[in-house]
């Protein structure tokens, strides 16, 4: 029996919400959602380092501070307070140790004080659920890009699979390391991958990089590695520089998407997390849909970063399924793949 789970018409008549904490890299984000899917809040305070990536003990650092300060606003923006929360929801992994360890220490603290269901989930899982939720997908072929994964996903027999994904480094990353390298600094509102793509429609000039699909997965680092080379050379332009990696880059995420719908027969393809802002690779993946006859479905801004409304609404999937996470069974899960997850919610 699961404790502290009850039958939805046997709960309250009055809307049940969701809180949902975000904390796997640099974002400290807080969502509220109800129980019908009716996104409430959605607030998040972003790391930014002084130089260089992100440190986890800096940016858990960060998110302890900011934690009373961004809640606040999610109950203040959605006209809510803590006693209309009826789930506490928290990203449990994969993500960045103490970044993590700080959501999940808030988590917690919240369902004990409040005495409600904690529920644990999946970064990646939610990515694809608020995804589902804002276009109203219903069996889509994912593409998942962001500044931690890369992975082509469709559902099948219980769970999201896995049809292919990165060998060594996220595309996101692959984009910003070598914008840095570029010299190019990020604000809190602008990404570093949207300043390349920014940059790259600006460029002119296709330059010959490393293309690296090997069978279903990918590999960004030789790709990353040869830009910064012929950034290095002086030789080129960074927007002809930025064009090329974005070119090369966003081909090799097409083919796999491509082939992995080829392959399931599905008619949708999403895209989703912080990289499926970019209107290239929205462009490219649109044409691969309409030539195969498919609905092509992108994740609003709002919701393409990580974000707390995702893990909240996730969190309401799973909780009515009966799934809540006890406390002695919440401790964080760095390495939780996306393929481990039973997703009994999903038919
Ligand atoms: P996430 O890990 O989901 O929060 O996404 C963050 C990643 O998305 C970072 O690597 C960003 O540089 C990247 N990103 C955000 N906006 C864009 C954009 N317009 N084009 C490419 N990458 C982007
Ligand atoms: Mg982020």
């Amino acid at each position: 029996m699961v404790i502290g789970w009850r039958p939805l018409h046997e709960q309250d008549s009055k809307q049940q919400i969701s809180l949902g904490i975000e904390t796997t890299a640099d974002d400290f984000g807080v969502g509220l959602v109800g129980f019908d899917g009716e996104i409430l809040s959605n607030v998040f305070d972003v790391f930014v380092p002084e130089k260089g990536g992100i440190h986890p003990r800096e940016a858990a650092r960060h998110h302890a501070k900011v934690a009373q300060k961004v809640i606040s606003r999610a109950f203040d923006e959605a006209g809510k307070t803590l006693k209309d929360v009826s789930i506490i929801s928290f990203s449990q992994g994969p993500g960045l140790g103490p970044c993590l360890r700080t959501g999940a220490t808030a988590a917690r603290a919240l369902a004990a004080y409040l005495k409600i269901p904690l529920v644990g989930v999946n970064h990646c899982v939610a990515h694809i659920e608020i995804g589902k939720l804002a276009t109203d997908a219903q069996d889509p072929v994912t593409l998942y890009v962001s500044g931690g994964n890369t992975i082509v996903s469709a559902f099948d027999a219980g769970r999201y699979r896995v049809f292919g994904e990165t060998l060594d480094i996220a595309i996101g990353n692959c984009l910003d390391v070598f914008a840095r390298r570029a010299g190019l600094r990020r604000e809190p509102s602008l990404p570093l991958g949207a300043l390349v793509e920014k940059l790259a429609k600006q460029g002119k000039e296709l330059i010959e990089l490393p293309y690296s699909v090997k069978g279903m997965d990918l590999s960004f680092s030789g790709l990353l590695t040869a830009t910064e080379r012929i950034l290095e050379t002086g030789k080129f332009s960074v927007e002809d520089l930025c064009f090329s990696l974005q070119e090369v880059a966003f081909s090799m995420l097409a083919e796999i998407t491509e082939r992995a719908l080829a392959h399931t027969e599905k008619r949708e393809i999403l895209l989703t997390g912080g990289v499926a802002a970019n209107e290239r690779l929205q462009e490219m993946l649109a044409v691969i849909a309409q030539d195969h006859d498919s609905r092509f479905c992108v994740v609003p801004k709002q919701y393409a970063l990580d974000n707390g409304a995702m893990i909240a609404w996730t969190g309401i999937l799973a909780y009515l399924q009966g799934l809540i996470t006890p406390i002695e069974k919440s401790m964080v899960r760095l390495k939780w793949r996306l393929d481990d997850v039973e997703a009994s919610w999903v038919r």
